[in-house]
């Protein structure tokens, strides 16, 4: 159910964030799930159809996915986690411990396990577009 609490997270958050802008109508939103959330899109999406509110019912979600990018602290190489190169398990391991990821993945650059995540975690509205109100 994990899915139907961050729907609902979301859609709090996207009324929050037109509030008082004088937005009309809300076309679309995209919304950029971290890789690392183990989020099920097609439940989220089907938890974002159910559980919007009138304010949202012509809106288009566009949900994308976010690949999870490191950064070694010792050499400063950025690169992105290939989630498929570690099985199930570590991933799990990882979503709730993050620090568990040093011992699996190094600096493709200098090798060192010493690095921090610095995309993909969290889900967040990327964007918001809507139709203002005339006058
Ligand atoms: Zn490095």
């Amino acid at each position: 159910m994990h899915e139907w609490a961050l729907a609902e997270a979301v859609v709090k958050t996207i009324l929050r964030m037109v509030e008082g802008k004088g937005i009309e109508k809300i076309i679309e939103v995209k919304i950029k799930v971290g890789e690392m959330q183990q989020v099920e899109n097609d439940i989220f999406r089907t938890a974002l159809e159910q559980l919007k509110p009138v304010e949202l019912k012509d809106t288009k979600f566009i949900i994308e996915v976010a690949k999870t990018e490191l950064k070694c602290r010792v050499c400063g190489f950025k690169w992105f986690f290939q989630r498929d190169e570690l099985g199930e398990d570590m991933l799990e391991a990882i979503h709730f411990l993050p620090e568990v990821s040093h011992a699996y993945v190094k600096c493709p650059e200098c090798g060192s396990p010493d690095f921090e995540i610095v995309g993909g975690r969290g889900v967040w509205i990327e964007s918001i577009k809507g139709l203002e109100k005339n006058g």
